[in-house]
């Protein structure tokens, strides 16, 4: 003990001014809605930016969701943000699973059953959407979610955001964006 009283005035004063010591406020310009994928990030998709992030299983944004309010609420409390982008993914494994679902002469996938409650309104567009193709699936549930988005928004702030949509296509490394 007396060999730490020796020591104790090199340590940072915890009581005093922390400033020199506290992490610089977070400054984020987008807020992204992602699949959980591990090969979509948005790291990865936007190298360098500053991004707020919100990531789940095939990206929905459900206004009965509490966790996806909570943190859009707290995004566009973010003065620095901007743009809330929605972005989904080639190669998207709920999409696929929905899209083999809705499929009459597919056998339906085995999938948790969790999955398949979260996936529920993704699998309802998807039996609205049979014959249209896999990627059309994938640039509707894009569309569904940034009018979901958009529909919610004024309820949560006066400010203006961009709100865009979004394909990450894995095989070229590239964001495609998607008409809404
Ligand atoms: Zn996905």
């Amino acid at each position: 003990m007396e060999e730490f009283a020796k020591y104790v005035h090199l340590l940072p004063d915890v009581h005093g001014d922390a400033g020199e010591f506290a992490p610089p406020p977070q400054r984020p310009t987008i807020f992204w809605i992602g699949c959980s994928d591990a090969r979509v990030s948005e790291a990865r998709a936007l190298p360098g930016k500053e991004i707020f992030v919100h990531r789940n299983i095939a990206n929905q944004f459900n206004v009965t969701d509490p966790n996806a309010l909570a943190v859009l609420a707290h995004a566009v409390s973010l003065s620095t943000v901007e743009e809330i982008m929605i972005v989904d993914h080639t190669n998207c494994g709920g999409v696929a699973a929905c899209f083999q679902a809705a499929d009459p002469n597919q056998p339906k996938p085995q999938l948790h059953w969790a999955l398949w409650v979260w996936l529920t309104h993704l699998l309802h567009l998807a039996k609205s959407m049979v014959g249209q193709g896999e990627r059309a699936l994938i640039d509707e549930n894009v569309r569904v979610q940034v009018k979901a988005l958009r529909g919610v928004l004024p309820m949560l702030t006066s400010r203006k955001f961009k709100v865009t949509g979004h394909v990450f296509d894995i095989e070229c490394q590239e964001l495609q964006p998607v008409e809404v």
